[in-house]
């Protein structure tokens, strides 16, 4: 298959779902990580296509949704300095501290600008040398390698008035923290695909001697993910726990070894706190003393900065696929995307945001289902 459209098509999935129903003989958990997959398995109905025997439980791997909540206040109380123009993507504007959002901070007269890649932040810091541009970069290892291009380059030109809020997080350790609970109900893992095309998906392979759990790389589209829980489940019933791509168009083994290189030129690996979930060891990446000149957490001396999450919202449990959104009493009640109580209501990857905006509390409701 060569194009988009062989990846939608009814009778190749069709195909795959009764594969699938043939295949299952008992009840399996499986996790699609990536908020792209649970917004694919959402928008195309395919939880619903598989047999009840095949649950889906969403994962860690929207950016927005996991990034702490002491960063958003730490990025809120820079962008309120009136010397700085922040600068990051559209999400990040309505993901709520503690007290406000970066939204009602432009409203109130701060400059916070929405870019769709760091190097229109560069551009911005260049023609404007007399602010201060700092970029709030967020995401996993997919995005790392810009950002890290963008802290590189504003270091080889001397550009003085640029620095980066990072936050970044790496998929590995999450499955390893999410493996390690008590509560653990996951029996097989759909791995991030867009990340696997940078990282590769050598490094997964510890993670199954460890823990005997399969992963199987997967896409985005509707076939793609068929095909990967179809992967999933036979491995299982074999009872075999290995690595496996699906996505085999776009990932590599090693994965894109010159964006590696510019990864681990410019970050190095830190503990890092996850919403909701808390510090994960080895999860996050943060800016080598290289590159301190350029850490706007330390220009800023934000540092310090703690805050505590909402006890309403339930986000922790539904990124650790221990519930689902509409198990959360505020889910589309006191918690829609107008009016969002946590960051999966938010972002365009959040498994709240993809129930709701698929009308899954309405079949929640009609049907018993969950
Ligand atoms: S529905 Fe809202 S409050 Fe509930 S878990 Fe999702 S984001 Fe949090």
């Amino acid at each position: 298959m060569k194009y988009i459209d062989e990846y939608r098509d009814e009778r190749i999935a069709g195909g795959l779902v009764n594969q699938i129903k043939r295949r299952v003989t008992r009840p399996w958990v499986l996790m699609e990580i990536c908020g792209g997959q649970t917004h694919t398995l959402m928008r195309f109905g395919i939880d619903e296509l598989l047999p009840a025997g095949v649950e889906m439980v969403h994962g860690p791997g929207c950016p927005v949704c996991v990034t702490p909540l002491e960063i958003i206040d730490k990025a809120i109380a820079i962008a309120s300095d009136p010397r700085v123009t922040l600068i990051s993507y559209g999400d990040m504007l309505r993901v709520p501290g503690s007290r406000t959002d970066l939204f009602q901070v432009k409203a109130q007269g701060g400059e916070v600008r929405v870019v769709y890649s760091p190097t229109e932040a560069l551009k911005f810091a260049r023609a404007n040398p007399d602010r201060k541009v700092v970029f709030f970069a967020v995401g996993f290892e997919t995005t790392a390698p810009a950002n890290a291009m963008a802290v590189w380059q504003a270091k080889r030109e001397g550009l003085r008035n640029f620095s980066m809020l990072a936050s970044h997080v790496l998929v590995p350790p999450a499955i390893r923290a999410l493996l390690s609970s008590p509560r653990n109900r996951v029996q097989g893992f759909i791995g991030p695909g867009h990340v696997c095309t940078v990282m590769g998906y050598r490094e997964y392979e510890d993670l199954i001697r460890e823990f005997r759990v399969p992963i199987v790389v997967g896409g985005f589209e509707p076939v793609d993910l068929l095909e990967a829980i179809l992967m999933l489940v036979t491995q299982l019933e074999e009872g075999r726990a290995e690595v496996e791509n699906q996505y085999v168009r776009s990932v590599t083994y090693e994965g894109n070894q010159h964006a590696q290189r510019v990864l681990g030129e410019v970050f190095e690996v830190c503990d890092r706190k996850w919403r909701g979930i808390g510090e994960i060891q080895g999860s996050g990446l943060s800016l080598r003393e290289a590159y301190a000149d350029f850490d706007a957490d330390r220009i800023f001396g934000t540092s310090g900065v703690t805050a505590e999450e909402a006890s309403e919202c339930i986000s922790a449990e539904v990124l650790q696929g221990l519930k689902k959104p509409t198990d959360c009493p505020a889910f589309a009640t006191r918690c829609t995307p107008e009016s969002p109580l946590g960051a999966p209501m938010v972002s365009s990857e959040g498994a709240c945001a993809a129930y709701y905006q698929y009308r899954r509390h309405l079949v929640a409701a009609g049907s018993g289902r969950h």
